[in-house]
């Protein structure tokens, strides 16, 4: 079977991993490098490039050159700023596309072509075909968007098996999953271009978002800009060199310089940059400190707070509630930034691991639990379709519905239908139609009772799904405790096809099949009904008047002719009809008992 990969597709940078005896590993293009920028160029003629050498030509040829896609993914034009160097597409309102070179692209059409070149990169790497993915999203992505990024990695040629949110994976890569129940941690993601802040919460196993909040253009590439513009001021003004043409001081050599600095200085309290021949003749050479990046940077950073805190008050936290905070996103190795976030978060960040890699590797790992190679993790997931059994007239008793949060456990109390009978028949299904004989059979078993008059027996029904997605079915006869468990795993694990099919067949049908199960429903009343007021008759009918005799026998006729038309409301309006007209019979019959 081909591996599962793990994909960080990111607004500026997207990484790709895969599991190696156990371990999540990055892996490494050609070049030997993990970090793919989430850049395309689209050349004049031949094939796009796509990641570093993309990245080059930003600087050369800017209106051809895609970056930052994830940003318009799901989005719509003017729902957003678009300040990006190349031309977008289509009318206000319409799902946003970009231009280059007369030819149009959705930004999931550009997300797959940087897909398809970490596949390339992974499959080189492997040394055999990879067609299977997980990919992360935001926390705050939305269906669509969720959706349209599940179409970029098809797109690419994967069968993406999940998306998981970017904070879910930081954690798993952090092993926070093994922080106890109710544990809380806090992700600050800040990287080159977005910022975002989550709210986890692990609930038996499975991390859930309390809160989140972001902003998403703010990152690296804003300290980027103030340090060019300082620098470019410091330029302008140095001895000699008056100053430099324009030209010079948006040169791509001045931001690479910068960009460099920037990294240095985050290890460094100095950094020293030197550009010969900056401008003709002459060099610029500027000595910068960490003191005065940070000066830059503050204004930058502090926009994260009213963020955070907003996040804190969403989830009703404080943070002396959490248990963690993890940090995220190339940006987070700042000294600046750690500094921050101990003030907001009063504790000391977490930084045991990579933080532009912890997502790329939390992603390689769910891929690992999901292809069986990590175990006694949790799956982080919900129930694709609802869990019930079949009930009285072959009808689906839903117990757990869809979507729920694994691990999960619910039941209900069943009786039994028939007078004398000794044992149930306990069919599980899955599926949202309402005729159990629509729904998948998972499996079936009997459980016996002590014998017992109808409706007498309790038997109760519980279904419980753990973290790895194994489904285990108990059935107890409430009174003596009898009882008997049943596990069935692919409760969880249905293809994403099988699934869509489903839903949309129980949408397709959703009239007849709630018609259907309203005469069921019905029937079972008249199957009750009818023989109930055949004994009374014959019992007590000799009380009621002539009139009173013909009412009841013409709605008992009345309930036959709905029985074998087979249509539901009517039914249901006939047993009405007929328990009504037998209200006086009733009366005299418990009153006789009564004498009795
Ligand atoms: P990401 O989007 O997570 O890849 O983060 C990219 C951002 O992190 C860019 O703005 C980088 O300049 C920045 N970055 C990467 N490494 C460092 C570092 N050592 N110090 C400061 N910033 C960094």
């Amino acid at each position: 079977m081909s591996p599962i990969v793990g994909i960080d597709l990111g607004t500026t940078n997207s990484l790709i991993g895969a599991m190696d005896a156990g371990f999540p590993i990055l892996l490494a293009d050609a070049d030997g490098e993990r970090l793919t920028p989430s850049v395309v160029y689209f050349p004049q003629s031949g094939e796009p490039l796509v990641g570093r050498a993309a990245a080059r030509m930003r600087a050369v040829d800017p209106a051809a050159t895609v970056y930052s896609a994830k940003r318009f993914i799901g989005r719509r034009v003017g729902e957003d700023a678009d300040d990006v160097s190349y031309a977008l597409a289509g009318e206000r309102g319409a799902p946003v596309r970009m231009r280059v070179r007369e030819r149009e692209f959705s930004p999931e059409e550009i997300s797959a072509l940087i897909v398809k070149k970490l596949r390339a990169d992974a499959e080189r790497a492997l040394g055999g075909e990879v067609t299977r993915a997980v990919i992360t999203v935001p926390a705050y992505f939305n269906d669509a968007q969720r959706q349209a990024t599940k179409a970029a990695g098809e797109l690419a040629g994967f069968t993406v098996e999940r998306i998981v949110s970017e904070p879910t994976a930081a954690a798993l890569a952090y092993g926070l999953d093994k922080l106890g129940d109710r544990a809380k941690i806090a992700v600050f993601d800040l990287g080159g271009g977005t910022f975002d802040i989550s709210l986890l919460e692990l609930s038996a196993g499975v991390f859930q978002v309390l809160a989140t909040s972001g902003n998403t253009h703010l990152g690296g590439d804003d300290i980027d800009a103030a340090l060019v513009a300082h620098l470019a001021r410091a330029a302008g003004s140095v001895g000699e060199a008056a100053s430099f043409p324009d030209a010079a001081v948006t040169s791509p050599r001045l931001r690479e310089a910068a960009v460099t600095a920037k990294h240095r200085l985050s290890t460094e309290s100095e950094a020293p940059i030197d550009l010969p021949f900056f401008s003709g003749d002459q060099n610029f050479s500027y000595l910068l400190t960490r003191a005065e990046l940070e000066k830059l940077a503050q204004p930058i950073v502090e926009k994260t707070r009213a963020h955070c805190l907003r996040a804190l008050a969403d989830a009703r936290l404080t943070p002396a509630d959490l248990d963690d905070v993890i940090l995220v996103g190339g940006q987070t190795r700042m000294p600046l930034v750690r500094e921050f976030v101990r003030g907001i978060f009063q504790r000391e960040p977490n930084v045991s691991q990579n933080p532009d890699e912890a997502v790329a590797l939390g992603a390689t790992i769910q891929a690992g639990i999901l292809s069986g190679a990590v175990q006694n993790v949790v799956l982080l997931d919900v129930t694709p379709l609802s869990l019930g059994i079949e009930t009285f007239g072959g009808l689906m008793n839903v117990i757990i519905p869809r979507n729920s949060t694994i691990p999960i456990k619910a039941g209900e109390l069943f009786t039994n239908a028939v007078a004398g009978q000794s044992a149930m028949q306990i069919t599980v299904l899955q599926g949202e139609r309402e005729l159990a004989r629509d729904n998948w059979r998972l499996g079936e078993f009997e459980l016996e009772f002590e014998r017992a008059p109808k409706g007498q027996a309790r038997v109760g029904v519980q279904f419980e799904i753990d973290a790895n997605g194994i489904l285990h079915v108990l059935a107890r006869d409430t009174k003596t405790g009898a009882q008997k468990i049943v596990a069935m795993t692919s409760a969880v694990d249905v293809s994403d096809e099988a699934v869509e099919k489903m839903l949309e067949e129980s949408l397709e049908h959703a009239f007849e099949d709630m018609s259907d199960r309203v005469f069921v429903e019905a029937k079972l009343k008249s199957d009750e009904l009818l023989p109930a007021v055949r004994q009374a008759l014959a019992q007590a009918g000799g009380e009621l008047c002539a009139d009173e005799r013909t009412l009841i026998a013409q709605r008992v006729a009345e309930v036959e002719s709905a029985l074998a038309t087979g249509a539901g409301q009517p039914l249901k309006r006939a047993n009405t009809a007929l328990d009504e007209a037998t209200q006086r019979l009733a009366t005299i019959l418990i009153e006789r008992a009564m004498r009795a």
